[in-house]
C-alpha cells in the first residue's frame, strides 16, 4: 500500500504481512502475549502462556483540533497558550543566559524518542522521536480557548502569572491580548474563599443546574463551529476543588447524577458539570486537579455515551520523581521505610492549597504513588505492611511559581544498615505541567482514532474504541483512573512503557523488550 498520507511523508513505514497501509488507515494484526496464572492442588503457581489475536485499525487523517481549558486564564493556561504562540511562530528570545529559543521540552511525546528497532547495516539502535510512531496532531496546530472565572485578557493573565520572561511576553503579547476566557460556573464552597477576589466572570446560580451543563455545551459546539475544528478535547486545569461527597442516590449513578443536577443538589462540583456537558458532547474530558470529578455517576455517564474521560492531577514534580525512585529502589531490593514530602510554592495554586479542604485533596492525590510497587514486593512487604509517608504542602509568597519540594526516602539496607536520600527539586511549576497538558491532548486525540477488534476463528465481531477511562494517559498523571475494577500503575516507567508498546502495537510491532539478545548471542 501507500504510506504517504496526504502529501505527508511518514518517518518510517512497517513492512510485515501483518500490517497493511491505505490512504485512509493502517491496519495490523497483532498477538498480545501473556500468562495466566493459576493456583493447583499444592498451592504451587503454574503459568501458562496466553495469546490473544487482535486487529487495529488507525485512522490516518490528521484532524483539526481545539483545545478548551477550564482556568485558561491560570498559570499553567496562559503559559501553554504562549508557548504554543512562541513555538507556531519560532520565536527566539533574550534572557540573562543568551538567547533561548521557543521548545517542547517536557513534553513526552514531542521531546522524547522510541528505539524502532536495529539498523541491519551497523547493528546500532534506529530511534525515532515518539510524535512519529503515529500520525499525531502536532501541538502548533491547536487551537486554544477556555473558560476562567476571571475575565482578565491572557495578556494580562501571564503578567499576573509570573511565570515567563518579559522578552518572551513583549513578543506574544499581542496575540494573547484578543483571547479572553469565556465565562465559566463558581460554586463558592468548592474552592477556596481567597479565590473570590478575581471572580468577574461567571455565570448566575451558585449549585449545579441543567441550564450550566447546557451553556457549556454550547460553548464547545461554538467553539468548534467558529474555527471549524473537526474534534475539542476539554481539560481542566482551574483550581483545586474540595472532594465532593459520595452519596447513594444523588451522585452514585448516571440518572441519579442527571437528576440532582437538574434540582440543584450541593453536592455536584463545577468540574463535574464540564465533566458532564463535555461527555454529551462527545468531547473528551481530561481533569488535571487531584479533586474527585469522576464520581460514579459521571463514569457511568461516560461509559454509556462511550466518550473519554481521563484523570486525575498532573503529574508534573514531585510525584513524578516519586513514582520514578520508590520504584527503583523498591525493585532494587531496598526496602523503603518512610517518604517525607514538603512542599512550597506562592503561585496561586499555592494560595487555594493553603485551605484544609482543597489541600487535602492534594493529600490524598500525592499519598497513593507507590502503593501498586509497595504490594509487588511480596518479599520486602507482608500483606498491609506500608512506608510511612506524610506530605506537607505550604504557601509562599515569595517563591511564586518557582515551587519547592523536599523530599527524604529512607531505607533499610542489608543486615539493618540505613540509606537516605535526600531530593531538594526547584522549578518553575507551570513550566513543568504545560507540556503534560499537551501531550494529554495529544494522546487522549490519537485515542479517538484508534480501533480495535479481536480475531479469534470464525469471529467477524466489528471495531470498538478504547474503554472511556484513558489509563493509557497515567503516565501523565498523579493518581491514575483506570476502569472501575483494573489496577491502578503508578510505577513511571511502566506506564511508559505500556504507552510505548501500545503505540507500536498499532502498527503491528513487537513491544520494546530491551532483551537485546542479538548483541548478547554473538
Ligand atoms: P492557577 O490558580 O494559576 O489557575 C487556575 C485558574 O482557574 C485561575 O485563573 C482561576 O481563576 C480559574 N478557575 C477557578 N475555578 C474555576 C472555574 N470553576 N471555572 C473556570 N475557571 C476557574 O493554577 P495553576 O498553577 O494554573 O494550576 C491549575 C491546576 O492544576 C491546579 O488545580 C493545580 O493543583 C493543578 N496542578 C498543577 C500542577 C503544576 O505543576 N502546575 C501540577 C499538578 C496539578
Amino acid at each position: 500500500g501507500d504510506h504517504v498520507a496526504s502529501g505527508v511523508r511518514e518517518a518510517f513505514r512497517v513492512d510485515s504481512p501483518n500490517v497493511v497501509y491505505t490512504d485512509k488507515e493502517i491496519r495490523s494484526k497483532y498477538t498480545y502475549r501473556t500468562t495466566n496464572v493459576v493456583r493447583d492442588g499444592n498451592g504451587t503457581f503454574v503459568a501458562r502462556p496466553q495469546a490473544t489475536a487482535y486487529e487495529f485499525t488507525v485512522d490516518r487523517k490528521i484532524p483539526k483540533v481545539g483545545v478548551m481549558l477550564v482556568g485558561w486564564g491560570g498559570n499553567n493556561g496562559t503559559t501553554i497558550t504562549a508557548g504554543i504562540i512562541a513555538n507556531r511562530s519560532k520565536l527566539t528570545w533574550e534572557t540573562r543566559e543568551g538567547p533561548r529559543t521557543a521548545n517542547y521540552y517536557g513534553s513526552l511525546i514531542m521531546g522524547s524518542t522510541m528505539k524502532l528497532g536495529t539498523d541491519t547495516k551497523t547493528n546500532r539502535d534506529v530511534n525515532i522521536p515518539f510524535h512519529d510512531v503515529l500520525p499525531m496532531v502536532h501541538p502548533n496546530d491547536l487551537v486554544i480557548g477556555g473558560w476562567d472565572i476571571s475575565r482578565m485578557n491572557l495578556a494580562d493573565a501571564m503578567d499576573r502569572a509570573a511565570v515567563l520572561e518579559p522578552t518572551l511576553k513583549a513578543q506574544v503579547r499581542k496575540q494573547m491580548a484578543n483571547l479572553v476566557p469565556l465565562p465559566s460556573i463558581y460554586y463558592p464552597d468548592f474552592i477556596a474563599a481567597n479565590q473570590g477576589d478575581r471572580v468577574d466572570n461567571v455565570l448566575a446560580g451558585s449549585t449545579a443546574s441543567m441550564s450550566h451543563v447546557e451553556q457549556i455545551r454550547r460553548d464547545i459546539r461554538e467553539f468548534k463551529q467558529t474555527h471549524h475544528l473537526d474534534k475539542v478535547i476539554v481539560q481542566w486545569t482551574a483550581n483545586t476543588e474540595r472532594y465532593a461527597d459520595l452519596l447513594d442516590g444523588v451522585n452514585d449513578t448516571a440518572e441519579n447524577l442527571l437528576r440532582s443536577i437538574r434540582e440543584g443538589h450541593g453536592e455536584i462540583s463545577p468540574s463535574s458539570i464540564f465533566a458532564v456537558a463535555s461527555i454529551l458532547e462527545g468531547a473528551p474530558f481530561i481533569n488535571g486537579s487531584p479533586q474527585n470529578t469522576f464520581v460514579p455517576g459521571v463514569v457511568q455517564l461516560a461509559e454509556k455515551h462511550e466518550a473519554f474521560i481521563a484523570g486525575d492531577d498532573f503529574k508534573s514534580g514531585q510525584t513524578k520523581m516519586k513514582s520514578a525512585l520508590a520504584d527503583f529502589l523498591i525493585n532494587a531490593g531496598i526496602k523503603l521505610t518512610s517518604i517525607a514530602s514538603y512542599n512550597h510554592l506562592g503561585n496561586n495554586d499555592g494560595k487555594n492549597l493553603s485551605e484544609q479542604k482543597q489541600f487535602r485533596s492534594k493529600e490524598i492525590s500525592k499519598s497513593t504513588v507507590i502503593d501498586d510497587m509497595v504490594e509487588a514486593n511480596t518479599v520486602l512487604y507482608q500483606p498491609g505492611e506500608h512506608p510511612d509517608h506524610t506530605v506537607v504542602i505550604k504557601y509562599m509568597p515569595a517563591v511564586g511559581d518557582n515551587k519547592r519540594a523536599l523530599d527524604e526516602y529512607y531505607a533499610e539496607i542489608f543486615l539493618g544498615g540505613h540509606q537516605t536520600i535526600s531530593i531538594f527539586n526547584v522549578c518553575e511549576d507551570s513550566l513543568l505541567a504545560s507540556p503534560l497538558i499537551i501531550d494529554l491532548v495529544l494522546v487522549a486525540e490519537m485515542m479517538t482514532r484508534i480501533r480495535w477488534r479481536t480475531l479469534t476463528a470464525g469471529d467477524d465481531s466489528s471495531f470498538k474504541g478504547f474503554h472511556s477511562v484513558l489509563s493509557i494517559l497515567s503516565y501523565m498523571l498523579k493518581a491514575p483512573m483506570t476502569p472501575p475494577g483494573t489496577p491502578v500503575v503508578n510505577s513511571l516507567a511502566k506506564q511508559r512503557a505500556a504507552l510505548t508498546n501500545i503505540f507500536r502495537a498499532c502498527v503491528g510491532l513487537e513491544p520494546e523488550s530491551d532483551m537485546t539478545l542479538e548483541h548478547k548471542l554473538l
